[in-house]
């Protein structure tokens, strides 16, 4: 039977092959976006990915499913493994992220899970920066921890204390592109060079730092998770994660994808994370979520571009103001971390930032007098969101734990959004009154 050779379904091997895209294999970001062509020509030649939410798909005979269970006729099969429209989301990540493969998954949660449960099993270790996301500090220190999964948490701030940690059980290192709200950027060529003398996997959670700014590969980062539900949905408009395999890792040095590398070579890590752990546990991408995330990559490039711009006029209006006792943002010239921003996301960590003022109250009075900005947790919206961290995401730590995080009550976080800059500032100066 005759392999058809299309399909992300299929490990997205294929290469990304039209007239167009060929002929512009050098553009820009959003360029790139708009013109990721589809897996399979659409009938009618619609211009936006049409929206396919069959749970399953046929086939035209006994003969021919067979041969698709046997992987030898690529063709989708059923939504929970693959669909189109979410396969198109995966095709325009690869070709945005320039890397071997991605796979769509149902939150950025999901993303960590899958990664992890397929990179390790039972009596193995991580090694994990000590300042995560709340729940991804919680899968690792808590959920994972009961099936037998050890995370050894460090400041990852130091070759040595890093390679003391390593055993023959280690795996992986874990650590995210800049940490929230405290706003931290890992040495990333240093955790590449411990990573790749050890034999282990480097795993980015690169979130806060999308792939218009930030280029894994370069900087020898093997696996990229991220919640897609924040830049990438196009603004808080739907859930969604993705696991980005950048092809610089050779699956037969872990011991748990080994066995994967017979069959599928250079896709074996995503082909156990699609064929054995997110099919298996269920956490895949809906298509109507796709669709959002698919408008959320064309758009992004400019959406980052006002949000940088809103933060650096908002970090430069905030430093001036005598209320506030301090600004974070590493975007900023004045902020210790600029050069490793330089560095590392050519000018532009993300687009959260965070200030102090003299207290908590000081802190409660402000947020409530806002009428712009918004008292929300989310991250990269559309809209300017604030929120208090000590109270609320820091709320189930103890104050030694929270002290030890770098987080105050004096403090705020603020993820910038794009409204008009003047409104923004005018709102803050009235609140600050
Ligand atoms: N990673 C980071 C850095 C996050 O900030 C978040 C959520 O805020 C997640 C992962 C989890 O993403 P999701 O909410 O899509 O599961």
């Amino acid at each position: 039977m005759k392999r058809v050779p299309i399909y992300g379904c299929e490990f997205h091997t294929i290469p990304l092959k039209t007239k167009i895209f060929n002929s512009m294999k050098n553009t820009g970001f959003t360029t790139t976006a708009l013109n990721v062509p589809y897996a399979k020509q659409d009938p009618h030649n619609a211009l936006q990915m049409p929206l396919y939410e069959s749970v399953a798909y046929e086939f035209d005979s006994a003969e021919q499913i067979e041969a698709n269970f046997r992987g030898e006729y690529i063709a989708h099969v059923y939504s929970r493994t693959a669909s189109p429209t979410v396969e198109y989301f995966e095709l325009k990540l690869k070709a945005l992220t320039q890397s071997h493969g991605a796979i769509a998954v149902s939150s950025g949660m999901a993303a960590i899970t899958n990664t992890i449960m397929a990179l390790t099993k039972s009596g193995d270790n991580i090694i994990s920066g000590n300042r995560l996301f709340g729940h991804s500090y919680a899968l690792f220190q808590k959920t994972l921890s009961e099936f037998g999964l050890e995370t050894r948490f460090c400041s990852l701030s130091n070759e040595e204390e890093i390679e003391k940690l390593i055993d023959e059980n280690t795996r992986a290192i874990y650590f995210e592109t800049v940490t929230n709200p405290q706003l931290d950027i890992a040495d990333i060529e240093m955790l590449s060079r411990v990573a790749k003398k050890h034999q282990l996997l480097l795993v980015a959670d690169s979130t806060i730092t999308p792939p218009n700014v930030f280029n894994a590969n370069k900087f020898g980062v093997n696996i990229e998770v991220m919640s897609t539900t924040k830049y990438i949905s196009g603004g808080a408009t739907s859930f969604g994660g993705a696991i980005i395999d950048q092809g610089n890792f050779d699956w037969n040095l872990n011991p748990n994808t080994a066995s994967y590398t017979k069959k599928f070579k250079a896709n074996a890590f995503l082909m156990k994370v699609r064929k054995n752990v997110y099919r298996n546990t269920g956490g895949s991408m809906a298509p109507q979520t796709a669709r959002f995330q698919i408008q959320g990559l064309d758009i992004l490039e400019l959406r980052v571009e006002r949000c940088y711009q809103n933060c650096l006029a908002l970090g430069e209006y905030l430093s001036s103001n005598p209320k506030v006792r301090k600004v974070s943002y590493p975007g900023l010239e004045s902020d210790e971390r600029y050069p490793l921003a330089q560095k590392y996301f050519n000018g532009v960590p993300g687009t959260i930032m965070s200030f102090e003022l003299e207290s908590k109250a000081a802190c409660y009075s402000f947020m409530n007098k806002l009428q712009i900005i918004r008292r929300a947790t989310n991250l990269n919206d559309n809209k300017t969101l604030i929120i208090h961290p000590h109270s609320t995401i820091y709320a189930e730590f103890t104050e030694d734990e929270r002290i030890a995080a770098g987080i105050n009550d004096r403090m705020m976080r603020l993820s910038v959004g794009i409204e008009n800059v003047d409104d923004l500032i005018a709102d803050i100066e009235q609140a600050l009154k």
